[in-house]
């Protein structure tokens, strides 16, 4: 049995979400072949899918950047404990503490490459 435009149509969404069955899809797709008027109208019905669906992506939830900027605002926490961990017992503040580090490391290296 042919398919008229209007059963074609109204396999448009089916056929996107890739929900019909095998003999109903050769039909459709037959009667795509012999109609460009509706090859065209599916073409224009994928991309306003494609579009309506990429629109979360492109949209990120309100949450997003907040929970972003907890976790990285977490992560600097963690530093700064584990920082104030290792330069305790020298009662320096971490801010100084870096510095020193980094000098010691350097010293490390020098020591290292003499
Ligand atoms: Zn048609």
């Amino acid at each position: 049995m042919e398919l008229g435009h209007t059963e074609a149509r109204d396999l448009f969404s089916a056929y996107v979400d890739e929900d019909l069955a095998e003999p109903e899809e050769e039909r459709f797709l037959e009667h795509l072949d012999g109609c460009p008027e509706c090859h065209q109208g599916l073409e224009r019905f994928e991309d306003t899918i494609a579009q309506v669906r990429g629109l979360p992506r492109h949209r990120l939830p309100a949450s997003f950047t907040r929970q972003v900027l907890r976790r990285a605002k977490h992560r600097n926490r963690r530093q700064r404990e584990l920082a104030a961990f290792m330069v305790g017992p020298l009662r320096v503040p971490v801010e100084a503490a870096f510095p020193i580090i980094l000098a010691a490391g350097v010293a490390v290296v020098l020591f290292l490459l003499h």
